[in-house]
């Protein structure tokens, strides 16, 4: 069964859902909204280059 991921857009909560037809409306196990959306995972995010601080004092 394919089961995919999905987040809240709501309450922001991240959880998995199988699946069953096409048409089946997925709920957050959370808040009960469906307001949900479908995380793609083969989707090319880029790195993140964090710029830490440096030297950060009073
Ligand atoms: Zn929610």
């Amino acid at each position: 069964m394919p089961i995919y991921d999905y987040s809240c857009k709501k309450c922001g909560v991240d959880f998995s859902s199988i699946q069953k037809s096409a048409e089946d409306s997925v709920k957050c196990p959370v808040c009960d909204s469906e307001e949900v959306q479908k995380k793609i995972s083969s989707f090319n995010f880029g790195g993140f280059s964090s710029s830490g601080y440096s030297g950060f004092g009073g």
